[in-house]
């Protein structure tokens, strides 16, 4: 994606040296409200005037540039920390073209960083989304009127304020006259309830981005709205304090679930310098607060960006590929091992099987000895018997042979050496 630094550089611009459509509406209303030549018509008046004349100059229409607020909302396509940089090179460059005033100053020391640049300095808030494109919303909140900002725990005896919608109501009305004279009425004020400490004043602060003339989803605080719009107008503070028939342009109400012990309600006071804008950012199309830029993305870093992603993809598929590899030869490592293991198996079982046939065969070699000692022993008895037969016959043909060497081998033979023992 193409760096944005010169589209933010330029809502940078846009915001600080004008005011959006609604509240320029709102404004010139307000002046048609009070008398023409009144304290109140001419203060609107050049609250007006001052705005035109700071827009054609491309200056601040107040000397307080504010802190810097941005919400961007961000889709697969934009890295954030690609849209991080981006803003804050464009924050330096505004600050050197003087659309800022240098702002941020050490919360210590009170050195200026000379840039707006600085520790949380500008802040930016991230959402990240499905939908491809980008959308940059900015604020700009002026010191004087963020100084009487307020938050309240209710119950608050002080003010008579208990854990309902009256009571939320008295915590508006309670803030807004203690603005008086500090933030450069009229103002509109953003309404957190619920919440802790921390997400009351951020919703309170998210709901100054909404327009002046919608209308709440939720009916209740609708009601609400409208109705503490035309009761704090009964103050009379009018611009800056001069009295007139219009103290706020708007009232918006947020509101987030809270835990049974707290609740918290927490304003936000914007003055009438209300600066905020929007750019949003899809393909190669950008637009300003809905109006197109004729400042197309370009496509330059695009195709470097493609090329980076090529880059990227060939180097996933380097990576798969080697860890395919890896695997292939961790497989083979365990088939190797696995075979070793088997051979070894295997070598242990053949020994086994060749010790078990080797006693197999001693336990047969012995059976056949055993064999052939008995078939010696009835040889031998059998030779035996034929000499007996040939002695008693030979008696019988010639009585003076003697009978008893054939006897004495027969006995030799019937007494066969011990054999040894397996
Ligand atoms: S409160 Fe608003 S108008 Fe007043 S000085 Fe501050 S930024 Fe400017």
């Amino acid at each position: 994606m193409a760096s944005l630094r010169p589209y933010i550089v330029e809502l940078i611009r846009h915001t600080s040296s004008g005011l959006p459509e609604d509240v320029l509406d709102a404004l010139a209303e307000a002046r048609d409200n009070e008398p023409e030549g009144s304290r109140a018509w001419s203060t609107f008046e050049l609250m007006i005037s001052n705005v035109e004349a700071a827009r054609q100059a491309s200056a601040p229409i107040c000397q307080d540039t504010g802190t810097l607020i941005f919400y961007v909302d961000h889709g697969p396509d934009h890295s954030p920390h690609a849209l991080e940089r981006d803003i804050v090179a464009a924050v330096r460059e505004a600050t050197r073209r003087a659309y800022l005033r240098p702002n941020a100053v050490d919360p210590i020391t009170g050195v200026n960083s000379g840039d707006n640049v600085g520790r949380g300095s500008p802040y930016i808030h991230f959402t990240a989304r499905k939908e491809k494109g980008v959308r940059v919303r900015l604020m700009m909140k002026g010191g004087g009127c963020e100084n009487v900002g307020t938050q309240y725990s209710l119950p608050d005896e002080s003010i008579g304020a208990g854990r309902d919608l009256d009571g939320i109501r008295r915590c508006i009305i309670d803030a807004v006259q203690k603005a008086q004279g500090f933030g450069c009425a009229p103002g509109t004020v953003g309404v957190g309830v619920g919440g802790d400490r921390v997400t009351s004043y951020i919703e309170s602060k998210e709901q100054l981005f909404r327009p002046l003339r919608d209308v709440n989803p939720d009916p209740v605080l609708a009601d609400l709205e409208e109705e503490l719009l035309g009761s704090l107008q009964g103050l009379n503070i009018g611009p800056m304090g001069f009295g007139g028939e219009t103290t706020v342009l708007g009232v918006k109400i947020g509101a987030r679930h809270r835990v049974p012990a707290s609740f918290f309600v927490s304003i936000s006071y914007m003055c009438w310098a209300y600066r905020k804008g929007e750019l949003t950012v899809k393909g190669r199309k950008a637009a300003l607060d809905g109006h197109p830029l004729g400042l197309p993305v370009p496509v330059a870093r695009k195709a470097a960006s493609r090329t980076a992603a090529k880059a990227v993809v060939a180097k996933k598929t380097g990576a798969k590929k080697a860890g395919a590899k890896k695997a292939g030869a961790k497989k083979a490592d365990a088939k190797k091992t696995g075979a070793k293991k088997a051979g070894a198996k295997n070598a242990g079982a053949k020994k086994t099987v060749a010790k078990k046939a080797a006693s197999k065969k001693a336990v047969a070699k012995k059976a056949a000895s055993k064999k052939a000692v008995a078939k010696k022993a009835v040889a031998k008895k059998s030779v035996a018997k034929k000499s007996v037969a040939k002695n008693a016959a030979s008696k019988t043909t010639s009585p003076r042979k003697p009978a008893g060497p054939a006897v004495q081998v027969a006995s030799r033979r019937a007494r066969p050496k011990k054999l040894p023992v397996l």
